[in-house]
């Protein structure tokens, strides 16, 4: 599953995939070996005299705060963690692969990363001199000190433009001139390779005064894999077959609207009132037996949104045994993991009723997006979806 390329949603790839790609763009990274079994894991450190990390594989983020990075002291360490890392799920994803890599002598960590800016629609780049954590959770804690710019595709990315970000820091000439140029190679990766989202976080400066991505991710835009042969081949699996392996039926019609509902009944009334006010469903989702788990929401607007003929997505939601605080959780969780990989393009309109659902609309509430909108009224919500969603023709 965890190998597996989900149409419709950008590809993401494992850290060694992202960092050969980097590397070949001239960006210096770590020596590494990828190993699929403890004992080449075991032979990989001591081929690195001792001086390796440990690193699982996995596409979801938060890897390091959930285990998946060891520092082995020992052959017979690096063997007993690689096997523990090997036998994780992380995020709910099997590790297959554990990463083999030099340890690298860190003095400062930095961020490092290009996103396909929705709203201006073309690249950002973003710098923080204080790296290491995820970006949400820099640009909080400390928004100013996420320096932006966009750049213009027509003539890429400047080097005064690097510079300018990196203006006032107290990071060394050598090391800044290093970024300069890795910032520049990254957005040539980014471009030639039709990237929604790069990022080296951390990139490192090292005692010995070297600049390394330590850390990298590579998201590229689903629909130009095509034209993109040296990207790896990932098996594929419909949507119907994925939203049956987690207990959610999935329907595709031909609208535009996303509906997410509970209960098969519940479901034919949300599609009754769109075509009493003139519009289609592009698709429905009944969430049966996973409304009672967050998870079960968050993986059911994952695929609805898959298809990139929904333009608005309707959840209208009656709690009789689930509880829609715990939905609302799920959409929120869903929504700000969406948000913080600038993957959420359409507006998100939701209507909660039946058990503690005065309580869900204060879990809403709390989520940031402006493209979350709320109606208490099934009929309000109903029109809200088809204003922001327009009708298909
Ligand atoms: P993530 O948690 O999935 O983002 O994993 P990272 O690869 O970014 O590593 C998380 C943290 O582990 C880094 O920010 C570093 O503090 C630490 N780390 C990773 N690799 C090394 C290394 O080679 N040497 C040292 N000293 N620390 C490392
Ligand atoms: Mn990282």
């Amino acid at each position: 599953m965890t190998n597996t390329y989900h149409p419709g949603v950008d590809m993401k790839l494992f850290e060694y995939e992202a960092k050969a790609f980097l590397q070949k763009s001239g960006i210096p990274v770590p020596k590494s070996k990828v190993c699929g079994t403890e004992d080449e894991a075991a032979s990989a450190y001591t081929e690195f005299g001792g001086n390796a990390v440990l690193k699982a594989q996995v596409l979801a983020g938060g890897r390091g705060k959930a285990g998946g990075i060891k520092f082995p002291r020992s052959e017979d360490e690096a063997r007993s963690q690689a096997k523990d890392i090997l036998a994780m799920k992380i995020k709910g994803e099997a590790v297959e692969k554990v990463l083999v890599e030099e340890k690298q002598n860190i003095k400062r960590e930095h961020y490092l990363g290009i996103v396909t800016d929705p709203d201006a629609g073309c690249p950002l780049l973003m710098f923080c001199a204080e790296g290491g954590m995820d970006i949400e959770e820099l640009s909080s804690k400390n928004p100013d000190a996420v320096k932006k710019t966009l750049i213009d595709p027509r003539y890429g990315l400047f080097g005064y433009q690097v510079q300018e970000l990196l203006k006032g820091s107290d990071i060394p000439k050598d090391a800044q001139t290093g970024i300069v140029s890795i910032a520049r190679a990254l957005y040539q990766t980014y471009w030639d390779k039709d990237g929604e989202l790069i990022e080296i976080n951390p990139l490192v400066e090292t005692a010995e005064g070297k600049v390394v991505a330590a850390d990298a991710k590579f998201n590229i835009d689903n629909s130009a894999l095509y034209r993109q042969p040296d990207m790896p081949k990932r098996p594929v699996r419909t949507v119907e077959e994925r939203a049956e392996k987690l207990g959610l039926s999935y329907i595709s019609l031909d609208g535009n609207i996303g509906i997410i509902s509970n209960g098969a009944g519940l479901t034919m009334s949300a599609m009754d009132y769109l075509n009493q006010e003139g519009a289609k469903p592009a698709n429905f989702l009944d969430l049966g037996g996973q409304a009672t788990q967050s998870s079960g929401i968050k993986n059911g607007i994952g695929l609805v949104l898959e298809k990139p003929d929904v333009t608005a997505l309707l959840i209208y939601i009656f709690a009789g045994g689930p509880r829609c605080d715990v939905i609302a959780t799920g959409i929120v969780e869903a929504i700000n993991e969406m948000e913080k990989e600038h993957s959420l393009r359409v507006p998100i309109v939701v209507t909660l009723h039946g058990r503690f659902a005065e309580e869900g609309m204060k879990v809403l509430s709390t989520c940031k997006s402006p493209r979350l909108y709320q109606e208490p009224m099934v009929e309000d919500a109903v029109r809200k979806v088809i204003e922001l969603g327009g009708k298909a023709q």
